[in-house]
């Protein structure tokens, strides 16, 4: 069981990590980004308010994302551990983060900072290819599905997200080295980060592992 944040720029591998920790030991992976897509596509009330938001790769609110994970972190999955992937993304969210934990009597094991330049990030993200249905990743270049535009394990639609275009891939970027890259002096300070230089999944969950002692 392990409690972590993974921290890193879209396309540093967040998900891919936590996809093969979730199969390690039963925790769970929460991501804001995934949450919020459900909702988009759900058309609930939280939905319409993150989507303008997420189509032009901006940050939603600090208030709606801490909504969404102060009843996420109650719920009972959370109690064989979990993975949290894209969250947090703010000073502000990180200290809302810091007083649910305390208040819920919990502590985090590590928090693991994925660390890619930049031109390798930025290749990734336009040949990254998402399922509709189950999330998976593709790549299409190092991974595409068997079928062209067909998941492997759920058969839904693999396609480019929204938010993948050049122009909004640019504002993700430029957003998340103002607003999330100070989160990794605050953990820091914090006491509890651990920056992997990510040359392959394999290498971070080495890296992981080593610090938690698995
Ligand atoms: P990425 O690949 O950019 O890490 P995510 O799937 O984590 O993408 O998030 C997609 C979008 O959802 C973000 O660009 C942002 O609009 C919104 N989002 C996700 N998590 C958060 C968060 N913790 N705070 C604010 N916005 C978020
Ligand atoms: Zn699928």
């Amino acid at each position: 069981m392990m409690k972590l944040i993974l921290l890193g720029a879209p396309g540093a591998g967040k998900g891919t990590v936590a996809k093969l920790l979730t199969k390690m030991d039963g925790s769970v992976q929460i991501s804001t980004g995934d949450i919020l897509r459900a909702a988009v596509a759900a058309g609930t009330e939280l939905g319409k308010q993150a989507q303008a938001a997420m189509k032009a790769g901006e940050l939603v609110s600090d208030d709606l994302i801490m909504g969404i994970m102060r009843e996420r972190l109650k719920e009972d999955d959370c109690k064989s551990g979990y993975l949290l992937d894209g969250f947090p993304r703010t000073i502000p969210q990180a200290e809302a983060l810091k007083v649910l934990l305390a208040d819920m009597g919990e502590e985090l094991d590590a928090v693991v900072n994925i660390d890619v330049p930049r031109d390798v990030i930025l290749d990734r993200l336009t040949t990254r290819r998402t399922c509709e249905g189950c999330g998976e990743i593709y790549n299409v270049k190092s991974k595409p599905p068997k079928e062209e535009g067909k998941c492997d394990k759920c058969g839904g639609a693999v396609t480019q997200r929204e938010d993948e275009t050049e122009e909004a891939i640019g504002n993700r970027l430029d957003v998340y080295n103002e607003q999330t890259a100070p989160l990794a002096g605050f953990y820091e300070k914090e006491g509890n980060l651990l920056t992997v230089a990510a040359t392959s999944s394999e290498a971070v969950i080495d890296a992981i592992k080593e610090r938690i002692g698995m």
